[in-house]
């Protein structure tokens, strides 16, 4: 992770505020020297399916069109990101991202930027089987696969839709295209799929997939999320300890959300996002760029600013890169979800982009 010596003591886990100037320096530098090089930009809050961790059945009163970035304001962003604010990784998510029209062209438009950027996605995996091949050719990197279950059942019963087959068979498609190595991200439920722990991450060895476990936040759009039903990290372990021999990764962390084990000695490994148990806020190297052009400097903040404005009122690179810059800047040390008093954020994670 990068970070800077500010010259002032700042203590990750307060909430002490950013009313220190901002001081000259090119990148999304915050108030306690982090430094954010990933950009995280969410194409679309629509969704073809309805994971009941993150939406209700009926869906959410979708953004409507004009309110989106379009494809030329979208990608002037992205270039002002990595040509002046040294973003250095992107990863396309949502929503759906797969449902933007015009997705393989905005991928090789931004692995055409210079410097280029490393270019993930975050997608459910519905189409993906078709599409894995051109997105690879456009330039794409990686793919980071959601996937709850592996029972068909179960799966209709997570995203209120009858396509787990869709789903496998895109991550292999993803795999055999060279989008590698395939992540793939679990939300587990206690109840409903909790029992999968195991037999999951025995699926993802055999597949050659990095399976990653998240525990499940307040992020919904329904505000259903209570603290005794997210299957913690420490749960997780356990279980996953009760089958396999887990020993702590070589590799250094970083700003990786991820803490990562070997598996019965390795290669294959697995990872924990301990977003709420084992916070990780104080690495934390990410910003993030809704669909209608809010600036966020977490998934969990409260303000963010309307860059959409900015660009429609034609301002220039400079100005944008500046507001950029100072919301980086008024990022908080943590999420404070572990606080007393602490307020889900009014965006749910579909409409920020997880
Ligand atoms: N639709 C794509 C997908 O599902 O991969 C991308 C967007 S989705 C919001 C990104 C990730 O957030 C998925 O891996 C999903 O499982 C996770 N997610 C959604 N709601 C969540 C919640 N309340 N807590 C933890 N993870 C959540
Ligand atoms: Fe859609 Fe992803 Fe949310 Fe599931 S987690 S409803 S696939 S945005």
């Amino acid at each position: 992770m990068t970070s800077v010596d500010l010259g002032f003591p700042r203590v990750p886990g307060t909430r002490e505020g950013s009313n220190t100037p901002r001081p000259d320096h090119p990148g999304l530098l915050d108030s306690f020297g982090r430094v954010a090089t990933d950009l995280r930009v969410s194409l679309t809050d629509r969704c073809n399916l309805r994971c009941t961790y993150c939406m209700p059945a009926e869906g959410l009163n979708w953004m409507p069109d004009e309110q989106k970035l379009d494809h030329i304001e979208l990608m002037r962003l992205m270039r002002i990101a990595v040509e002046q604010l040294g973003v250095t990784d992107i990863r396309l998510t949502g929503g759906e991202p797969m449902l933007r029209p015009g997705l393989e062209d905005m991928v090789a438009e931004i692995v055409g930027l210079e410097p280029k950027p490393r270019l993930s996605m975050t997608t459910n995996g519905i189409g993906l089987a078709k599409r894995a091949p051109k997105l690879a050719a456009a330039g794409l990197d990686r793919i980071n696969v959601s996937l709850d279950t592996i029972n068909p059942e179960t799966f209709k019963a997570i995203t209120r839709r009858d396509k787990l087959s869709h789903v496998l068979d895109g991550m292999a498609a993803a795999r055999d295209a060279g989008l590698s190595p395939v992540k793939v991200n679990a939300v587990l439920m206690r109840g409903i799929n909790d029992h999968e722990a195991a037999s999951l991450l025995q699926f993802c060895l055999d597949e050659g997939y990095h399976l990653r476990f998240i525990e499940q936040m307040p992020l919904d759009a329904q505000h259903g999320w209570n603290r005794g039903d997210m299957i913690t990290a420490a749960e997780i372990l356990g279980m996953l300890e009760a089958e396999f021999s887990l020993s702590p990764f070589p590799a250094k962390r970083g700003g990786a959300p991820a803490e990562r084990w070997l598996v019965d000695g390795g290669p294959g490994d697995v990872g924990i996002i301990a977003s709420v148990t084992r916070p990780f806020c104080a690495a934390c190297e990410r910003t993030r760029l809704t669909a209608d052009g809010a600036v966020r400097s977490c998934l969990f903040s409260n303000d963010e600013t309307d860059l959409r404005a900015l660009v429609r009122a034609g301002a220039d690179d400079h100005a944008i890169a500046d507001a950029w810059r100072t919301t980086m800047w008024g990022k908080l040390a943590g999420h404070e979800i572990n606080e007393a008093g602490f307020a889900q954020p009014i965006r749910p994670m579909s409409a920020i982009g997880g």
